[in-house]
């Protein structure tokens, strides 16, 4: 086996394509495509087969010292066949990545989705190395989630195992995108407290937050971050809300698969420390007494670059 592979992350607003040092967990050299406009099954191949020719040419690498390429896409996948059967996101439904891309560069092509590969790196070289059996959770727009058990990501029968933003935490909840009432996701979520905090202030309560919000843009981590700081009552309440129910659902998890490591990932994660605390803090509260003792928590280490280690992984 050659040492390096091309490692993808294939998201909702950015394409980052690396070469990895699969010895050393380093990425060589990097290129990043936005996602933002131009979606579609098209152009995301134009953009990806584009990216990895740049790749190659600035890193002076040939397809003949590359070991693989590995894809991690944020949607449902079929890894077998190597083709993303649904990822709204990229507006890209049964489309055969690994035809297009081995057509091109003659390598072998694996797939996988998003949060599976952020797992894989942080076991690699991040936050989990050295411990093969635990959870990755990632707060951002959504709530992602993958297994490790044995050194193994655990896909379940049809491939969507840790789809933990879709556990039902409130019955008679809010209606959540995938179409069901009450899932984490709609509450947990940096878009869920985007939502929250958008509601008060259509009621008229006040919040520092205003100073940082633009018209048509969203809510992001940073701006929560820097209203927390200033101790604004609006944000806390919303976040402390967001971490009553994420803690919630670490403790089912804790309970119910009873991992040796969580690790929490993810731009709210990333940005807002608080939010980070209370959560840990209150899902060993909330889980039964013996794993609370040995639970063990952490936060992803490798940033933007997990994707793309753990993606030049796959097999
Ligand atoms: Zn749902």
């Amino acid at each position: 086996m050659k040492k390096f592979s091309i490692g993808i992350d294939l998201g909702g607003t950015k394409i980052l394509i690396a070469l990895v040092n699969k010895e050393t967990g380093d990425v060589i050299h990097y290129v990043k495509k936005k996602t933002k406009k131009d979606k579609g099954p098209q152009n995301i191949i134009r953009k990806m087969v584009s990216g990895i020719e740049e790749l190659l040419e600035e890193s002076k690498f040939k397809p003949e010292d590359i070991d693989s390429i590995g894809v991690g896409a944020a949607g449902q996948v079929d890894r077998e066949n190597g083709i993303i059967i649904g990822a709204p996101n990229l507006d890209c439904y049964d489309l055969n990545i690994r035809e297009h891309l081995t057509s091109h560069f003659n390598l072998p092509v694996y797939l996988g989705n998003d949060v599976e590969i952020a797992a894989m790196g942080e076991m690699k070289f991040g936050a989990a190395k050295g411990c093969d059996d635990f959870v990755c959770v990632f707060v951002g727009t959504g709530v992602g989630s993958s297994i490790v058990k044995d050194g193994k990501i655990i896909h379940g029968a049809t491939g969507t195992a840790g789809e933990i933003g879709h556990m039902i935490v409130d019955l008679n909840g809010r209606q959540c995108a995938c179409g069901a009432h009450g899932c984490l996701e709609a509450y947990a979520s940096r878009s869920a407290i985007e939502k929250r905090i958008e509601g008060a202030l259509r009621k008229g309560r006040h919040s520092a937050i205003l100073d940082y919000i633009e018209t048509g843009k969203s809510i992001s981590s940073s701006m929560i971050q820097k209203s927390i700081e200033r101790e604004d009552e609006l944000v806390i309440q919303c976040v402390n809300e967001a971490a009553e129910y994420l803690s919630g659902g670490l403790a089912s998890i804790i309970n119910f698969i009873n991992p040796k490591l969580i690790i929490l990932g993810g731009g709210l994660i990333e940005a807002v420390d608080y939010f980070y605390k209370t959560t840990i803090k209150k899902a060993r509260a909330k889980c039964l007494p013996v794993p609370a003792t040995k639970i063990e928590f952490k936060k992803a280490q490798l940033g933007d670059y997990s994707g793309v280690i753990g993606a030049a992984f796959l097999e």
